[in-house]
């Protein structure tokens, strides 16, 4: 490598949160943007809900989704793939398993809408057959069992690595939770992740060191407004180590 071309670099534009809720699914899945000699490479684009706020953080770096040249889509679920269209010059990079799995009309993935792969069809789409090589220290490596075409992209000895490694809690335990039945490919997609990577972004956390022991290496901070009174105070809730409150020392707890 000539000693002007810098190595790529990961710039989370939304940090995964893993949680839950009771009513309805979180869905906020990690965006990264990498930049890798002059290009830009997007991984996963997350749910619709992020679209505007996405549209604004790119701006505000100075991005024009024009320019970015490459999409990687970890896999096709709702939360990772909802805008890809905004990427119209990209190279949206899907695993062919995982076009031809939503494509079925047969057991769907109900996370999948039925849309998708029509309307991604509608891009420069790139189906990926096998791990490839996109530029030094640059690699999309297959990761099945979330997904049947889920994949990863290696940058360095760092890894985004989608749903295949959901977060830090599923590292720790050798598992991850979703998997439909894939649960063998899946635990070896997520023991490859650990043995190959330094760090991981999982798709729904924030980045951790592989360790052991198994370490964040960023914080998590999420404000929540609740209007519970029509006529007087607004609720906050703010999580985070940042954070002044938490559930821990909220007023009544
Ligand atoms: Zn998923």
């Amino acid at each position: 490598m000539s000693p002007e071309i810098k190595p790529p670099e990961i710039e989370l534009l939304f940090t995964g949160l893993a949680a839950e809720a009771d009513k309805f699914l979180v869905g906020a899945s990690t965006v990264a943007l990498v930049r890798s000699a002059g290009e830009l490479i997007l991984f996963d684009t997350g749910p619709y809900a992020y679209r505007p706020i996405l549209q604004g953080r790119l701006r505000r770096a100075g991005i024009d989704p024009a320019d970015v040249s490459k999409v990687v889509l970890s896999h096709l679920h709702w939360d990772n793939a909802a805008n890809a269209d905004l990427f119209g010059n990209a190279d949206i990079l899907v695993h062919e398993r995982e076009l031809e799995a939503a494509g079925r009309a047969a057991a769907r993935d109900p996370a999948i809408p039925e849309y998708t792969v029509r309307a991604i069809r509608k891009l420069r789409l790139r189906p990926v057959a096998a791990e490839i090589e996109l530029a030094p220290d640059l690699r999309i490596v297959e990761l099945p069992g979330h997904t049947p075409g889920s994949i990863g992209l290696m940058v360095g000895r760092q890894l985004l690595a989608g749903d295949a490694v959901g977060s830090a809690k599923e590292a720790v335990a050798g598992q991850i939770a979703s998997c439909a039945g894939r649960e063998q490919e899946a635990a070896t997609s997520l023991k490859k992740a650990l043995a190959t990577s330094d760090i991981i972004y999982p798709g729904h956390d924030r980045p951790f060191r592989v360790g052991p022991p198994i370490a964040y290496i960023s914080d998590y901070e999420l404000r929540i407004r609740l209007f519970v009174d029509p006529s007087g105070q607004d609720e906050e809730l703010h999580f985070g180590a940042a954070a002044a409150k938490s559930f821990a020392t909220w007023p009544g707890n």
